[in-house]
């Protein structure tokens, strides 16, 4: 019996789903998940992810059932799980999306089209997000990212035709995270998997959350409502981002007058999910980004200095100064930060504690529920001031704290040794007399940290390394080919904004 398999990645849903759409209009088919070591055992991995995946694959088999479906989920590396079943049963296509994932699933994907081109398998690849493959040229991208949301959502099929009920081998439980090589811990209180969890988000977002966007999401406080908080239902394709689009559109075209919050919330989310895009492309076109300077200029600036207690202080939320070390045990709690807070911790790594961006990203890859290589690893290199061609953006953490959590309700939430601290040294707990200390009950360098450096003369310092390399000749010529590769281009709705209207408008310029 001729059938052909889809393959699902990160695209956990039926709706929107262009491959399975195309593979059930041609007949028969089998659709199936493979849960992969090596792309497991990578050190961007981690538990939480895979529990928010093992969810997602239920809901997932759930509702392929209802359409006379089924999900196979099997443990293995794809090209040899596809040769087995190939070998028992051969199929003739396989259906799938794009994906730009971490240099493990590029040579994954590799490796599959060479199998299918030896095994003449055609081999039915679909966008599913903005994101151009062999992309001639940035100028033509927004319109690309334009067509690719005002395509028509692929309805769900209206019932599957299965070729078996089963593999034709035996079945066997999922692997548990242990097998897998993955560390237990994750955050109890983690958003959960699944299409109508990310369903139920969106609704909330839409219909209810979205006036307290603008202003809302860059202070921690309010940011976990304030924004959307849909970033790991798209990560893994609960949601698809077209769909995602569409649907704020729709709302914001619906908004009767004087809903100007509504409508002005709902503007800067969309263009938010442009950069998504905007991010992501940049890792499809220079894969490398995941462990290279995107300036290679930048190549020695601080992958030789690499200071281990700086590290280990800022995993263990232990960096002394108290909005940072919050933040460190909020997303340890919770898999999830907003993009201001997400920034600053990057650049306290960065520039006072002068830590390489590669380690700290892979850390925070697995810290963040919503780890989207493109987004991430573009991101890292920005806050970290290697892509060679946008402003450094340098955050002073207490200022951040004066500013976004002025009576320190985030810190003594997070950090209940602060609830002891009066008012008074909120920002600066370390300059608190002993005597004041002995009567508060809080000892600054055991109940709380000391800062590691002294914040100013340590920025002060790193500004000077990061302008002198910047300053030199050969760095400054290269930057030209790097804006025109990876630019964003005046027309997007990158640039509609004026600077000013959105906090968050600093993200812009790479
Ligand atoms: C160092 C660093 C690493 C980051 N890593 C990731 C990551 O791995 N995955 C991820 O989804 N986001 C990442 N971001 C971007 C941003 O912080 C998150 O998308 C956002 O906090 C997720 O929450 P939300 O869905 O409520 O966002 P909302 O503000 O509601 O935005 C809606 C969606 O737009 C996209 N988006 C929002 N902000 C950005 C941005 N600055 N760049 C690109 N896309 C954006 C996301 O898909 C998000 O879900 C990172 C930011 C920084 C500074």
């Amino acid at each position: 019996m001729s059938y052909s398999v889809v393959w699902f990645k990160r695209d956990l849903r039926l709706y929107d789903h262009a491959a399975l759409h195309h593979a059930a209009k041609a007949g028969p088919l089998l659709c199936l998940y493979v849960v992969e070591p090596s792309v497991w055992a990578q050190p961007d991995a981690a538990n939480q992810h895979y529990q928010f995946i093992v969810e997602s694959l239920r809901a997932l088999h759930t509702e392929l059932r209802q359409l006379g479906g089924r999900l196979h989920v099997v443990l293995g590396e794809v090209t040899e799980i596809l040769a087995r079943l190939h070998g028992l049963a051969p199929f003739s296509a396989l259906y799938s999306h794009e994906e730009t994932g971490n240099a493990v699933t590029f040579q994954r994907d590799r490796a599959v089209g060479l199998w299918c081109r030896q095994q003449s398998v055609g081999w039915h690849e679909f966008a599913q997000f903005g994101v151009v493959r062999r992309l001639k040229s940035r100028d033509v991208w927004q319109k690309r990212w334009e067509a690719h949301v005002a395509t028509p959502c692929w309805p769900t099929p209206a019932a599957l035709s299965l070729t078996f009920e089963s593999l034709p081998w035996p079945a066997a439980p999922l692997p548990s995270s242990a097998a897998l090589g993955l560390s237990a811990d994750e955050p109890t209180r983690r958003q959960h998997g699944g299409r109508q969890a990310g369903l139920s988000v969106l609704h909330s977002f839409l219909y209810d959350r979205c006036d307290q966007y603008r202003g809302g999401i860059s202070s921690p406080l309010s940011a976990p409502t304030a924004c959307s908080r849909l970033s790991a239902y798209l990560t893994y394709g609960c949601l698809s981002l077209r769909e995602v689009v569409q649907a704020a559109r729709l709302q914001m075209a619906s908004l009767p007058t004087g809903t100007s919050f509504h409508k002005k919330g709902l503007t800067a989310f969309t263009s938010r999910l442009y950069w998504h895009c905007h991010f992501i492309q940049k890792l499809e076109s220079e894969p490398s980004l995941e462990y290279q300077n995107l300036h290679r200029g930048y190549d020695g600036l601080r992958e030789l200095d690499w200071n281990p207690l700086h590290f280990e202080a800022l995993v263990q939320g232990r960096t002394g100064w108290p909005l940072v070390d919050a933040c460190v045990v909020m997303l340890r709690k919770t898999g999830w930060l907003n993009f201001r807070m997400r920034a600053m911790l990057v650049s306290v790594a960065a520039y006072p504690l002068w830590l390489h961006w590669l380690p700290v990203g892979q850390w925070l890859a697995r810290q963040f529920l919503d780890y989207e290589p493109g987004i991430h690893w573009s991101q890292m290199q920005m806050q970290s001031g290697t892509t060679g061609i946008n402003t450094a953006r340098i955050y002073n953490p207490i200022k951040q704290a004066q500013d976004h959590d002025p009576h320190g309700h985030f810190v003594r939430r997070w950090l209940p040794a602060m609830r002891r601290v009066p008012n008074a040294w909120l920002f600066e707990p370390w300059r608190m007399p002993p005597d004041l200390q002995a009567r508060y009950g809080v000892v600054v360098g055991q109940d709380i940290a000391l800062p590691l450096v002294d914040l100013e003369v340590a920025t002060r310092e790193a500004k000077a390394r990061l302008y002198a390399l910047r300053a030199q000749p050969g760095v400054k010529d290269a930057k030209a080919a790097i804006v025109r590769k990876h630019g964003s281009r005046k027309a997007g709705p990158m640039a509609r904004r004026s600077k000013g209207s959105d906090p968050d408008q600093m993200v812009l310029e790479f």
